[in-house]
This record gives C-alpha cells, sequence and structure tokens, in this order.
C-alpha cells in the first residue's frame, strides 16, 4: 500500500509497515479482518455497540443495564471491576468491586446472553477475567505495559487495545503488534480520546481524535472503534461524537449507560440513561445504513 509520508521519524514511515508492525499493517487496500467474538461479527458491516456503566456497581445494575443494553439493540455489555481509578482513595461514590463485580457481570451475561467486555490491568487477574469476558479490554493507561499486553495476548480471548492518550498511531500499532506477534490474531483498536491543548470544557483534558479513524484504516487490517463517552466526558457531546464516529468510518462504539446517570459512582457526567441510549441506537443505525453499514437488524 502507497504511504505518501517519506519523513523518517514522522510517525508512520513506509518500513514501518514491514518491519515494525508487519502483523497489523495492511497488505493491500482491500485487507480488511473480519472476525466474531461470542457471535458479534467485527470488520464487517455491523457497527457493535459495547454499553454499560464504568463501574459494576452491584447486580442489579448490571443485570438492569444489561437487559436496557439488549432491548436498544446492544450488541456488548460493558462495566469495570477491576477499575483504573486515578486516585486512590476509594469511598461510597469512587470504588471498583474487582471479583464480585465479575461475578455480577458473570449473571448479567447469564441473564441477557449479551456478551462482555471488561478490563484486565494486572497479570495476576487475566485468568479470572477471561472466565466472564468475551473481550479483554487494555485501557488506555495500560496501553504501553508490554508484558500486560504479553499475557493477555495469550489468554485465549481477542483484545481491545484503548489508545493511550498520548500515543501516535505508531504507538498504537506497535502495542497491537505485541499481541499479534503472540499468535492471537483478534485485535480490536478503540479511539478513547486524547490529551489536547484546547478541550473546550475544565472537566475534561481529552479531545476525540476523530481523524485517526480514517488514519489509521489506512495502514492497518484491523477493527477501529471510539469510545465517545471517555473521549468527551460530557453527556451533551457524547451523541454527537457517536454519530460522527460511525460517520467517519468507526467499527465499533463504545458507550456508558447508566440507570441514573448523575448518581453513577465514576464519572457521572459522561454516561447516558436507558431512554436516551435506545433513541441513539436508533439515530447511530440511520447514519450507518447512510454509510453502507448498519447497527440493528
Ligand atoms: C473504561 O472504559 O472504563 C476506561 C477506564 O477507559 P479508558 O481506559 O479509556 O480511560
Ligand atoms: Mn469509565
Amino acid at each position: 500500500m502507497a504511504i505518501e509520508n517519506k519523513a523518517p521519524g514522522k510517525d508512520i514511515a513506509p518500513d514501518d509497515l514491514v518491519s515494525k508492525f508487519p502483523l497489523a499493517a495492511k497488505r493491500s487496500p482491500d485487507h480488511v479482518s473480519r472476525f466474531t467474538v461470542a457471535g458479534v461479527e467485527f470488520g464487517g458491516p455491523l457497527v457493535p455497540v459495547m454499553a454499560g456503566p464504568n463501574t459494576v456497581e452491584n447486580e442489579a445494575m448490571i443485570v438492569a443495564t444489561a437487559r436496557a443494553v439488549k432491548a436498544a439493540g446492544g450488541h456488548m455489555l460493558r462495566g469495570g471491576a477491576f477499575k483504573p481509578l486515578t486516585f486512590p482513595y476509594r469511598g461510597p461514590k469512587y470504588f471498583e468491586t474487582r471479583e464480585q463485580g465479575l461475578g455480577w457481570l458473570a449473571k448479567a451475561k447469564a441473564e441477557t446472553g449479551l456478551p462482555v467486555i471488561t478490563e484486565v490491568m494486572e497479570i495476576e487477574k487475566i485468568a479470572a477475567v477471561a472466565e466472564v469476558a468475551d473481550i479483554l479490554q487494555i485501557g488506555t493507561r495500560n496501553m504501553q505495559n508490554y508484558p500486560l499486553l504479553t499475557a493477555v495476548a495469550k489468554a485465549g480471548k481477542p483484545v481491545m487495545l484503548k489508545r493511550g492518550y498520548g500515543a501516535s498511531l505508531r504507538d498504537w500499532l506497535g502495542a497491537a503488534e505485541y499481541v499479534l506477534v503472540e499468535g492471537n490474531p483478534h485485535v480490536i483498536l478503540c479511539e478513547r480520546g486524547v490529551v489536547a491543548p484546547h478541550t473546550h470544557r475544565s472537566s475534561s483534558r481529552f479531545v476525540l481524535d476523530l481523524q485517526v479513524v480514517p488514519a489509521a484504516k489506512e495502514v492497518t487490517h484491523l477493527p477501529v472503534m471510539t469510545d465517545p463517552s471517555h473521549a468527551t466526558f460530557w453527556r451533551p457531546w457524547v451523541k454527537p461524537m457517536a454519530l460522527a464516529s460511525v460517520a467517519a468510518g468507526a467499527d465499533g462504539i463504545m458507550l456508558e449507560v447508566h440507570p441514573d446517570p448523575a448518581n453513577a459512582a465514576v464519572d457521572p457526567l459522561q454516561p447516558v440513561d436507558f431512554a436516551d441510549f435506545a433513541s441513539l441506537m436508533d439515530d447511530m443505525d440511520r447514519v450507518a445504513r447512510a454509510v453502507g453499514r448498519r447497527i440493528k437488524g
């Protein structure tokens, strides 16, 4: 594939596709990875939606959310049991539920049949998380935790690799290569906002790099999705950025959905409620169809 950028060291150089990330690199313009995870196809016409709370807070809320996600046509349930929380102090409004949360995710999966994606941060927890998760999520803070990537690659599950919020496309594809080189071909890339000098709101330091969706797809065959919730950190902007992501060719969307967004234990400014999620699914489906994809049906 012809890459115009010839400047050595200016992010991706043509030789990188051969020598630095040959497994992640696109070999021809129509080289696109398509694979199915628990009945959900990635890389094809479907744009899978992974939705759920930031934190698996308790059994009732995750089961209720899973039901709402499924009823609205969502494809997977998300929710953090092991959470990368920015501050070490825990309280009633800031906590992780760890092994107990994994158990509740398993319950929600059993009740609804929705496959589960959840984060893994520690090598020692990979086996436990992989028992419940259909996709193992690597968070933005761990994108370049190479020992973790190598270990996660061997868990026998697809890996969703969030882009580090300061990572270049080259860094991101290098991290994906760490999973691919272990013989695990099922890597999904997720843009979740990058640190930018002008972030429009004081509550967030991230901007959704929508342009990285077509940029990544120029050089890699891997599915590229976005997470408008973490990128915007601001509920009113989630819908426009989700619709824009679908229009930009995203191969999946991660969204935070909560039964009572204002009282979410973590990041209460970003989740949408069940009704808004259902109408967003309809709107995203309309945009998807305008670009030859689909979200529902
Ligand atoms: C999350 O998805 O819950 C999360 C912590 O995301 P990120 O790693 O993008 O901050
Ligand atoms: Mn979150």
